[in-house]
């Protein structure tokens, strides 16, 4: 597909991030509903244009787990990127708006991402660098999918130049700034796991202020760099810490997740004992023993989720 901004016919917004702007659109050529990205990026037209080549490579990752990739195209200044229109939109939102989603459905949502993720790094040696609720998609049909992985080196410095990361489903090594792999995308995994079946983000009481970022801290943290001026604390991001009503700033936060056990499962919650397994291998804070999304396969939860034959057309057929 040759797609264009004047082949577009906006249709409503979706809604946007730290790195653009979500909004619905027809391709009328084709006739395809498509989701269209708009990433705000400060860049020279060289690493613009480096930025498209490396895109292309999204026209191979094709699985069932995966949103498909239409294509991407330059509108001066900003790189748009179409997709794969999921119509229930992604699983923060749901959740926020349902509440918890039960642990069958999760079942399955875990399925999705540790196979979207083996076969990301298998097949593409791709790290997805941004695993959470929002980059879960849903549909109609009762698919779930993961978009937004990372799969151009110059787009995901670009925005680490510009934007702040999305640090709080970062691992403690991705913090620290150590060796980073994919068993980093496993600690995001599990962090994910929590907020969906609890219906809150672990580390605050309130979800809605956790991104919030203060305007004088824009573009010094970063997924890649994320402690460039971690000296310098202080700044109130409305990030409140779990059962102490304290408020935490968002670099409080990250020295918490590096330096306090990890989050579980609150014992007495009724989950499966291979939930809370599965939550707290995941959220093993060394890398070398917590397992990559390839070992998490095999796991009784996972094992369990894929065996289980869940009916999500009628669970997303509730989310009306
Ligand atoms: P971040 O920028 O930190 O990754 P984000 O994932 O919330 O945060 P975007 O990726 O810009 O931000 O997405 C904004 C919103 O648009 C998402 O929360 C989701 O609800 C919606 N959205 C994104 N992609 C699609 C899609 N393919 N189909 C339907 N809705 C989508
Ligand atoms: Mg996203």
């Amino acid at each position: 597909l040759d797609l264009k901004n004047e082949d577009l016919k906006h249709l409503s917004e979706l809604g946007s991030g730290n790195s653009g702007t979500v909004t619905k659109v027809l391709h009328e050529k084709s006739a395809t509903t498509m989701a269209k990205k708009v990433v705000f990026i400060d860049a020279k037209p060289t690493v613009r244009k480096q930025i498209l080549r490396e895109l292309q490579i999204l026209h191979e990752c094709n699985s069932k787990y995966i949103v498909s990739f239409y294509g991407a195209y330059i509108s001066e200044p900003h790189i748009c990127m179409c997709m794969e229109f999921m119509d229930k939109g992604s699983l923060d939102n749901i959740y926020k708006k349902w509440g918890p989603v039960p642990v069958d459905v999760v079942g399955r949502i875990v399925v999705v991402v540790v196979q979207g993720l083996t076969y990301l790094y298998d097949v593409h040696r791709i790290i997805h660098r941004d695993v959470k609720p929002s980059n879960i998609l849903v549909n109609g049909q009762g698919q779930i999918k993961i978009c937004d992985f990372g799969v151009s080196g110059e787009l995901i410095n670009s925005i680490a130049d510009t934007f702040v990361g999305t640090s709080t489903y970062m691992s403690p090594e991705r913090i620290q700034g150590d060796q980073y792999s994919v068993k980093s995308d496993v600690w995001s995994l599990g962090i994910s796991v929590i907020e969906l079946v609890l219906g809150r983000f672990p580390f605050a009481e309130a979800s809605e202020s956790d991104d919030e970022v203060p305007e004088e801290l824009r573009g010094t943290l970063s997924p890649t760099n994320p402690s460039r001026r971690a000296g310098q604390g202080g700044a109130r991001a409305g990030v409140s810490l779990e059962g102490t009503g304290a408020q935490m700033s968002i670099l409080d936060l990250l020295q918490h997740i590096v330096n306090e056990p990890p989050p579980r499962l609150p014992a007495d919650g009724g989950f499966p004992h291979s939930l809370e397994t599965f939550v707290d291998t995941c959220l093993l804070k060394d890398p070398v023993l917590r397992p990559s999304p390839k070992d998490l396969t095999t796991h009784p939860f996972v094992v369990e989720s894929e065996r289980d034959k869940v009916d999500l057309k009628a669970w997303v057929q509730t989310l009306v």
